[in-house]
């Protein structure tokens, strides 16, 4: 539904509704089910933040949309507010519109929110686009307002240093809000293993390959190191059982981003900076080389990230 298309008084009662559903789904059904859980207290049950309905931000109208929404849901609630910005890169890249995104969240007084850049692929966004981005972050985070990636590949790991709380992913989840996973002809998803040091994933054979050409040693995370015994392995395994292979895959992708956002958090600038650039100047050829990666495919978001990253926060 879109929210400019209905009258104000209309877009209240369903903010209002919507607050209230989410305000009490939780505690509600531990009540009904009281006798189930006997020892939890509904009301601890409540959650700590209401997802207040957004509107797609693609022009200044609205932002006064969402302006709207917001004041409604503050009304309705004495819970925090972590509203979504979801809007576009033609949008937000343009520093007017960042400031009047800002002025809406400063002036309605949230502490939190979550960020949704549609269409923030790794193949098909420019430096400049992510030097923009990485100012509007720094420019919430700076204003007391805790930024969240709602769909992030690494560069969202890295807006860390722009003051970005977190990133949203999991197994369900694309890299970015538009991206559908392939599948294959069998109906299955495609196998697609999460290579740390390329920062993106890649279909099995091309992994093994790549990671065969760079002389690495087999992954390391928990999940690999019990079920892989070397890449040959893992390219073996997929031939053999192309359905069993997809849960330890998708393990080593939640363990291996888990790990590479707490390495992030412990590191300052420079290094993740230093880290990404080792890891290109590491892979660029071996990537190149490689037989089973198109000639289409290319690794330059890696110095584009860094670059973008280093000339907006250095
Ligand atoms: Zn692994």
């Amino acid at each position: 539904m879109d929210a400019g298309e209905i009258s104000p008084e209309d877009r209240e009662k369903i903010v209002r509704s919507d607050v209230k559903f989410q305000e009490r789904i939780v505690p509600e059904s531990l009540e009904e089910n009281a006798t189930k859980y006997q020892d939890i207290s509904a009301s601890e049950y409540q959650p700590k933040a209401i997802i207040p309905w957004h509107h797609r931000i693609r022009s200044s109208g609205d932002v006064d949309i969402n302006t709207h929404i917001i004041e409604t849901a503050l009304d309705q609630t004495s819970l925090s507010l972590k509203p979504c910005i979801q809007t576009t890169k033609g949008f937000i890249t343009n520093l007017s519109n960042q400031q009047q995104v800002l002025d809406m969240l400063v002036e309605t007084g949230v502490d939190q929110c979550f960020i949704w850049v549609e269409g923030l692929d790794k193949r098909d966004t420019g430096q400049d686009t992510y030097e923009k981005i990485t100012r509007f972050v720094k420019a919430v985070s700076d204003a007391g307002i805790d930024p969240h990636f709602y769909y992030a590949d690494y560069f969202g790991t890295m807006l860390h240093h722009a003051g970005l709380s977190g990133v949203t992913y999991g197994t369900m989840w694309g890299e970015e809000g538009e991206e559908t996973v392939e599948g294959t002809s069998g109906g299955g998803a495609l196998s697609r293993y999460y290579v740390p040091q390329m920062k993106d994933f890649l279909k099995i054979p091309a992994t093994v390959e790549l990671q065969q050409l760079a002389d690495a040693p087999m992954c390391d995370c928990r999940v690999c190191s019990n079920q892989f015994d070397s890449w040959i392995d893992l390219a073996e395994r997929e031939e053999d059982d192309d359905e069993n292979i997809q849960t330890p895959i998708k393990k080593h992708h939640l363990v291996t981003r888990y790990k590479q956002i707490r390495e992030v958090e412990d590191q300052d600038l420079g290094e993740t900076i230093d880290e990404c650039r080792e890891d290109f100047n590491e892979y660029v050829s071996p990537f190149n080389a490689a037989n089973q990666i198109s000639p289409s495919k290319k690794v330059d978001y890696l110095p584009i990230w860094v670059n973008a990253i280093e000339n907006e926060l250095n």
